[in-house]
Formats: structure tokens, C-alpha cells, sequence
């Protein structure tokens, strides 16, 4: 039976034998809750991917094992049902198993999955909530999520395309006075914004995508429904970036704090 539902309050010993679903942030380690930071400097495995940035790696301790297993272009990488069954040996053989995940492993991290299939294995999970990309990044650009005046509601999607297209409900977001934050989002770029425009939003309304967010490399373009795409083109963005489409993006340079 999963101990799950007792997690050990910060600070006790990790107990071995189990699966810690970690998030670790958007990559600034400042951003790691304390849970987080002292499951990661008691580390016994570690299993990552690439959302997790080196920054809070570099907190495991010397003695840990790492495993990458996360997919990225020219590097061998587990399929999930392989990582499952993985996370769960590990985890009978008697290791704390740390699954680190970028941002939230609940918010688009298949989080969800991984722990339905520990539960159905019998194996102890303990899952550990970390801030997720929209919340993070937006704080460190300036760009609040909802605002009394400019948004009543703020919603997460997934930009990711199927078949050159995205399976989204396009009149409701289409509305004005909401925020919407794209995950994945960087290739459906122009496809989010035609759709957006052609389902009644004001091609002038801003939108701003950010690559690397809360990191030192972070970089933020900002534009228009009408206008980004062509910029982006322009630009040489790589992931990991986050699309925030609403009124609040032109509070954004009233806004970022200096770090
Ligand atoms: N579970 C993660 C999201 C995983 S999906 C979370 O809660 O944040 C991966 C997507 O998250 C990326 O394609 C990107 O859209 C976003 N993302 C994660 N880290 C980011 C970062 N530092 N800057 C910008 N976007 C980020």
C-alpha cells in the first residue's frame, strides 16, 4: 500500500523504497521548494530530463546516480512504458527514486501517468508540486496572469501540433479579457495566432513568447497577434518557450523586476 496519502513532512529522512515525483521549477534553483531542495541534496538516483536545468543538477550530491531520461534529438532516450517499469525496479530493489520533472509534474509533465502506473504496481509514490512554467516565467517577464482591470481568467493549453493543426476550443479562448499561456507552443506559433485572429480576438492584442524563462539566458520578444509570428521568424528562439496571449502582456515592461 502507497504511503502516498502520509507524505513526510520537509526535513525527515526520504524513506527508500519509493517514488518521489519532484518538480523542480522552470530552471531557476531559487524557485525549488524546500521539500524539493532537501529530497535533491539527500539524493540516492536521480532520473531527469531535459526541462531540468544543470543550475539545480548541480544540487544532487556527488554520490548520486544520475540517469538521463528524458528525449532529446541524438541522445538515447527511454519510451514512457520503459521509464515506468524502470522507476518501479528501482523502487523494489529498495532505492528513493527521484523523477524530476521542469516545472509542475502535474501540469503537462505526464505526471499523472507515471503515478497511476506506481499505484496499479503497488510501488510508494510521494509527489512533491514544483512551480510550473506559466507562473514562473510570467513573474520573472513582468506579466501578471490575471489582473482586476485586463483578465478574469487565465488559461493553461498545450500549442503542441497534430497534423499542422491544434486541438483547441478557439471561440472560447478567442474572448477578450482572459490570459491564455501556450506550453509547447514555439512551432504552432502562427497557427495559434491566425486562429485566434480568425475566431474574433483583436489581431492588436499582445502576446509575448519566452524562451528560457528564469534563467540567465532568459530572452522575451513581445508583438502582436499580427506581428509575432514574422518576428519569431526572425529571431532564432529555442526551447523551452512559453506563448502568453492577453492584455496583461503590455504591462510587461512596466513590470520585470530587476534580478
Ligand atoms: N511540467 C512543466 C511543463 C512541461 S511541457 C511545467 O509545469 O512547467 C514543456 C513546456 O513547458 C515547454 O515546451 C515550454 O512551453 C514550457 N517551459 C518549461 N520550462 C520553461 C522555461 N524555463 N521557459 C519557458 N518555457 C518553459
Amino acid at each position: 500500500m502507497s504511503d502516498s496519502r502520509h507524505p513526510a513532512p520537509d526535513g525527515t529522512k526520504p524513506s527508500a523504497g519509493a517514488v518521489y515525483l519532484v518538480g523542480t521549477g522552470p530552471g531557476d534553483p531559487d524557485l525549488l521548494t524546500l521539500r524539493a531542495a532537501n529530497l535533491l541534496r539527500q539524493a540516492d538516483i536521480a532520473l531527469y530530463d531535459n526541462l531540468v536545468s544543470e543550475a539545480i543538477l548541480a544540487l544532487l550530491p556527488g554520490t548520486a546516480e544520475r540517469r538521463y531520461v528524458g528525449k532529446r534529438r541524438n541522445r538515447h532516450a527511454l519510451a514512457q512504458d520503459e521509464l515506468n517499469a524502470l522507476m518501479a525496479d528501482l523502487a523494489r530493489a529498495g532505492r528513493r527514486v527521484l523523477r524530476l520533472k521542469g516545472g509542475d509534474p502535474f501540469i503537462f509533465g505526464r505526471g499523472g501517468e507515471e503515478l497511476e502506473y506506481l499505484a496499479d504496481a503497488g510501488v510508494a509514490f510521494h509527489i512533491v508540486p514544483g512551480v510550473t512554467a506559466a507562473v514562473g516565467v510570467a513573474a520573472y517577464a513582468g506579466i501578471p496572469l490575471t489582473h482586476r482591470r485586463l483578465a478574469q481568467s487565465c488559461t493553461f493549453v498545450t500549442g503542441h501540433l497534430q497534423d499542422g493543426s491544434m486541438d483547441l476550443d478557439w471561440p472560447a479562448l478567442a474572448r477578450p479579457h482572459q490570459t491564455v499561456a501556450v506550453y509547447m507552443g514555439l512551432l504552432g506559433l502562427p497557427v495559434l495566432c491566425a486562429n485566434l485572429i480568425a475566431h474574433g480576438r483583436d489581431p492588436a492584442t499582445p502576446i509575448a513568447i519566452i524562451e528560457k524563462g528564469t534563467t540567465p539566458a532568459q530572452r522575451t520578444l513581445i508583438g502582436t497577434l499580427a506581428t509575432l509570428p514574422q518576428m519569431v521568424a526572425d529571431g532564432n528562439l529555442h526551447a523551452p518557450t512559453l506563448i502568453i496571449v492577453g492584455e496583461v502582456v503590455s504591462l510587461a515592461q512596466k513590470l520585470a523586476s530587476s534580478r
